[in-house]
């Protein structure tokens, strides 16, 4: 682990800081050959497999950003995140937590098992595709376009400009994702969905095509690090009660099926997407020495070659080292 010194927010640390992220991005990248890229959308397929970047922004503005930083993804999962938050912002929490519970699943994220076999009320958490699709079903609007505006408008507060839709991966997903479909036409049936199945499903597609890139991960990780205030304004972004809830939701079910091993070896509320982005928002932490970034960040990743469980094979593999040695974690 680092020393601490006095103070890490000088332009030598953060040289200091720099060196040492370009040297574990050089490391970590020789581990992409460990995983695959996702193809079952087959747009997603097309991904550099080699690609590993990372951004980190603390709160004093303090920017540490080393690899493929500039290369847009689509934001994928990550959106589930997003689509949440707007829906407890436009419906309430209560509504929300009525139509959609917080607890982990142990399945896979496109599995419908729990709603089937345990006829439990309402899905198991928003991260999972059936809650995720729910969730988008309760946006306000009538049209996708009406549905996704308020989760563009969010986003074009937190990072500072309005992110496009990837045209390709989205019809891809649309033209192929005859999972989704199937848990629609599920969801439809036992009377979860709130508005037209295929408006919804649209409106989901839609939100997981939004290009992103690591810049804009960290951005949104920070404003939740931060419990939903932009840290320069003062101005509440998201409510504190709804950041608060999407952080324990990201530390609890956030990593897929690895999210108790993520929660135990990093100890980050993150939420990752199967083209490989991970975001993470690390609040302020009380320790006897002075560390790195210990005002609280976020943090954005991108490696397209993915671990079995659906996760960044070299992007966990960098978080781990990264929330090590700087000591990261919030337990
Ligand atoms: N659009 C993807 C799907 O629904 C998102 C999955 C993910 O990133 O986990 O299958």
């Amino acid at each position: 682990m680092v020393q601490g010194i006095a103070n890490w927010s000088t332009e030598q640390s953060r040289e200091w800081l720099q060196s040492y992220v370009d040297d574990w991005v050089a490391f970590y990248r020789k581990h992409t050959g460990d995983g695959k890229v996702a193809t079952y959308i087959p747009e997603l397929a097309k991904a550099n497999p080699d690609a590993l970047g990372i951004t980190i922004i603390g709160k004093n503005g303090l920017t540490v950003r080393s690899g493929e930083v500039d290369e847009p993804f689509t934001i994928q999962s990550i959106s589930k995140v997003l689509s949440f938050i707007v829906a407890c912002m436009e419906r309430g929490v209560a509504y929300m937590l009525d139509r959609v519970d917080v607890e982990p699943t142990g399945e896979a994220f496109n599995s419908i098992m729990h709603l089937e076999m345990k006829q439990v009320k309402k899905p198991l958490n928003p991260f999972v595709n059936a809650g995720a699709i729910t969730v988008t079903s309760t946006l306000n609007g009538r049209t996708s376009d009406e549905k996704i505006e308020p989760i563009f408008a969010l986003l074009e507060k937190i990072i500072g400009y309005r992110p496009s839709l990837d045209i390709d991966v989205y019809e891809s997903e649309r033209d192929s994702s005859m999972r989704n479909r199937a848990i629609g036409y599920y969801l439809l049936e036992t009377g979860y969905l709130e508005s037209d199945m295929n408006t919804t499903l649209e409106t989901y597609f839609k939100q997981c095509s939004i290009k992103v890139t690591v810049d804009d991960l960290a951005r949104i990780g920070l404003i939740l690090a931060n419990d939903g205030e932009d840290i320069d304004t003062f101005e509440e972004i998201i409510p504190r009660p709804i950041a608060r809830i999407a952080k324990a939701l990201m530390l609890t079910c956030g990593m897929y099926d690895a999210s108790g091993k993520f929660a135990t070896y990093v100890g980050i509320p993150a939420k990752s997407g199967v083209s490989g982005g991970i975001i993470g928002a690390v609040p302020p932490r009380v320790r006897e020495e002075v560390l790195p970034f210990m005002e609280g960040c976020g943090i954005g990743v991108y490696g397209p070659a993915l671990d079995d469980n659906g996760n960044s094979v070299s992007g966990i593999r960098l978080l781990r080292h990264v929330a090590s040695q700087w000591d990261l974690s919030i337990f």
